[in-house]
């Protein structure tokens, strides 16, 4: 076993977002045909949860052959959408199979020129276009003692890493649905802004002081540790959100 996998860490890099976009070119962003898609994390938290600006959602599930994630894993992934959005034009589902290199691991950069190479679906019109890649490898910055599951880290843009999800189900004996799903869940809630991502939640005091972007309740599915394997080995459940979190979404335009 390579890992011990005592304490897995979900990361999240909206300060790296932030920075890495004050160094990129202006003048190319602005004129960049996608720019709606890159964007900083949790920007667009109200278009994805309203009906305002967009009333349909397309979500582009991209892995290579090997890493599709469980069909169970999409259909509750659905269900979970269809909870909170507000989309009466309908959420649609895309699967795009790529040719990846062997990589052994990613860094968020090398993710990033990814997603710009093979991603087919932008927001356009009144249709926003959601990008998940379930990588076939695992993420650069893992130790021995903290592995990245996945990472939100762009305003519609998702790595889950497929391959340490599956190392640890085999290593751990968790439930590879359970581990897909409350990653999958928990990494998009940091896409709706969660936990005061933009400072305007209205419930600002449920964000956890000690680990910023994450919510105090320990059952919510927004918790630092919700998807640890020590967590998930006790509850054997996908966590859900907490009504707080809940609120914070409602209050942006969410059902
Ligand atoms: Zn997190
Ligand atoms: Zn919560």
């Amino acid at each position: 076993m390579k890992f011990p996998y005592y304490k897995l860490l979900i990361l999240l890099f909206p300060f790296l977002v932030l920075t890495s976009c004050k160094n990129d070119d202006t003048e190319e962003i602005v004129t960049d045909p996608h720019a709606e898609n890159l964007k900083p994390l949790g920007t667009s938290a109200e278009d994805i949860l309203s009906n305002d600006t967009y009333t349909s959602l397309t979500v582009e599930f991209a892995y290579s052959n090997e890493y599709r994630p469980l069909q169970e894993t999409i259909d509750n992934f659905r269900d979970f959408l269809n909870a909170r959005l507000n989309k009466p034009g309908g959420i649609t589902f895309v699967e795009t199979v790529i040719i990846t290199p062997l990589e052994s691991n990613y860094t968020i950069s090398e993710i990033k020129e990814l997603e710009a190479e093979k991603r087919t679906k932008y927001t356009s019109g009144n249709n926003i276009a959601l990008f998940i890649f379930f990588a076939n490898a695992n993420f650069q910055n893992d130790t021995n003692s903290s592995v990245t599951l996945g990472t939100a880290y762009l305003n519609t843009s998702i790595v889950i890493f497929e391959k340490t999800l599956r190392e640890i189900s085999d290593t751990q004996g968790i439930d590879l649905f359970i581990l897909e799903a409350s990653t999958l869940q928990h990494e998009f809630g940091h896409i709706l802004a969660l936990v005061n991502l933009l400072n305007d939640d209205i419930h600002q005091v449920h964000e956890d002081p000690l680990h910023e972007h994450h919510c105090v309740v320990e059952e919510c599915l927004m918790y630092f540790e919700s998807t640890s394997t020590r967590s998930l080995l006790k509850s054997r459940s996908i966590p859900e959100l907490d009504p707080l979190c809940i609120a914070d979404l409602q209050a942006k335009g969410g059902i």
